[in-house]
């Protein structure tokens, strides 16, 4: 195996296609143990002894001589208990930045308030110490994969057009990267438009699709929903490039 270990790293050359993992353990035993357990079964391993070095990798605002951290990581291993930066606040500061990346902590105190806790503030497992390799392996395993999982997930139901993103799952739009507030009506007729796009839809089918058979109001109802969206999403509401009026049919988009 061609590991080269540093106080802060090691990295295993071997396979980075498993996965990177970092972990932040200020007893220096655990933390190597767990660095060689993760390195032989593939995993490439950067370590840290303290809160605040683990934050600096993670948030790539590493003070120099971190060649690493602008790689990102797709596990965290985070101890609860650490100096300068406890294990808790780094957590909440990573989820803090949007980072999303699976987190799970270990603490000496196996109390079910530490792991509420440590859940709440957005670690995805808690370890209690003390574990074996073998647990530890197969919990970052199963985290790994089920992050990508989600993430595969996340990218297969996407919706795109042109700057508009639907992100069905999350309930989400962004327009130019910006993301926009819709009700939830607004966000269902978007969804169909965008799920087929130029197929034009009478405010019939509309109604039909979004507001369902028992809808009592007319089908201007339609149309003032259109004009919210068109608010929203159009640079120029008056002139739609996107959700255009198709006279004496409907409404179709794109
Ligand atoms: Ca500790």
């Amino acid at each position: 195996m061609a590991l080269t270990l540093t106080p802060d790293a090691i990295k295993l050359q071997r396979d980075v296609k498993l996965g990177r993992v970092l972990v932040v353990e200020d007893e220096e035993l655990i933390r190597e143990t767990i660095a060689l357990a993760l390195a032989e079964e593939g995993y490439e391993v950067v370590t840290a002894e303290d809160g605040r070095k683990g934050l600096n990798l993670v948030c790539k605002s590493a003070e120099s001589g971190y060649p690493l951290d602008v790689i990102p990581f797709d596990l965290i291993i985070l101890d609860l208990m650490l100096p300068y930066v406890n294990g808790l606040d780094l957590c909440r500061l990573v989820r803090h930045e949007g980072n999303s990346v699976p987190i799970l902590m270990l603490s000496a105190k196996g109390s079910e308030t530490d792991r509420v806790v440590g859940l709440e503030v957005g670690a995805d497992d808690y370890l209690t110490k003390p574990f074996g390799m073998r647990e530890l392996v197969a919990r970052c395993r199963a985290l790994m994969r089920r992050h990508r999982h989600t993430q595969l997930q996340t990218q297969e139901s996407t919706l795109r057009f042109q700057d508009i993103m639907l992100y069905p799952q999350e309930c989400r739009v962004t327009v130019r990267n910006e993301e926009i507030n819709l009700s939830p009506k607004e966000f269902r007729i978007l969804e169909l438009f965008m799920s087929h796009p130029r197929r034009v839809w009478s405010r019939e089918q509309l109604i039909e699709r979004i507001w369902g058979p028992d809808f009592m109001g007319d089908s201007k109802t339609v149309d003032v929903h259109i004009r919210w969206l068109r608010e929203k999403l159009e640079s120029d509401p008056s002139r739609p490039e996107y959700l255009l009026t198709v006279r004496g049919f409907g409404y179709r988009f794109g």
